[in-house]
């Protein structure tokens, strides 16, 4: 079974960005996709409504820690109620591929992760 890849998959899997940890991050969300074996870590800092800084860790497979990569460049900046709002449809714009059932859980499982860590922001926030 050959897979294609489109090239930006490539480029972000070979260098990643926003590769790391954040020390004290506001937010370090875990999550993983049994199915292929990936998982992603996301360190989230916020600033007010905002992501001020996002870093993250995994493995697992190219599609998946490519989503990882281009979404962490994306999101930072963002406001969070835009971020949760991400579907699938731009998931698949950003990677420039048409995924199967079983691929798009890889390349969704980033943006699951980080709407959790946003969540579990937002329910910190209204709680204090
Ligand atoms: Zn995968």
């Amino acid at each position: 079974m050959k897979e294609i890849y489109s090239e930006i998959i490539l480029d972000h899997w070979k260098n990643p960005r926003n590769k790391g940890r954040i020390e004290n991050a506001d937010i370090v969300i875990e999550d993983s996709n049994p199915l292929c074996g990936d998982k992603i870590t996301f360190y989230l800092d916020f600033e007010k409504e905002t992501i001020r800084d996002v870093k993250f860790e995994g493995s697992g497979c190219a599609i998946s820690q490519a989503a990882a990569s281009m979404l962490s460049e994306i999101v930072k900046g963002k406001n969070i109620y835009d971020i949760v709002k991400l579907e699938k449809d731009e998931i698949e714009k950003m990677l420039h591929v048409s995924l199967g059932p079983n691929r798009i859980k890889c390349a969704l499982l980033p943006l699951k992760a980080l709407k959790l860590g946003i969540y579990s922001y937002i329910g910190k926030k209204y709680k204090t």
